[in-house]
């Protein structure tokens, strides 16, 4: 195990921009903001999802593109660092008429998002790649 003792810093109520990416517009404001470590939330709506798990035997990401409109149920996930810049590790349950789409968020269109970004003083997790799984985890 590996443990980061944070202080709860600042928290910030974000509304993302129509129309961009969500992992990017989050990616540039925690760049702007100088924030490295956070516990992130959220829920609203997005377009034309990106989504995937980790293929756990072929060591790999297998990815998912959902076109259309569909309702952030919940937006869930960290930041921390990752080639020396803060990185969002982001999991959504998206839905449609009661169809689920849910994991690891590659790359979606906002239509309406609202975050929470509870940022963290402490230890800053830097991620690097795991051998015995192929991830980049915290070291
Ligand atoms: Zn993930």
């Amino acid at each position: 195990m590996k443990q980061f003792d944070f202080q709860i810093g600042r928290c910030i109520f974000l509304r993302l921009d129509y129309g961009k990416d969500l992992l990017e517009q989050l990616s540039e404001f925690l760049e702007m903001e100088g924030i490295e470590a956070a516990h992130i939330s959220g829920i609203g709506a997005v377009r034309n999802a990106e989504i995937g798990y980790y293929d756990q035997k072929m060591r790999e990401y297998v990815k998912r593109r959902v076109e259309g409109g569909l309702e952030i149920l919940s937006l869930s996930g960290n930041v921390s660092l990752k080639d020396g810049k803060p990185f969002p590790h982001i999991h959504a349950v998206l839905d449609r008429d009661s169809e689920i789409y849910a994991g690891h968020l590659f790359a979606a269109e906002v239509f309406a998002c609202e975050l929470f970004i509870a940022s963290l003083d402490g230890d800053i997790p830097v991620r690097e790649l795991d051998e015995l799984t192929g991830l980049h985890l915290w070291i």
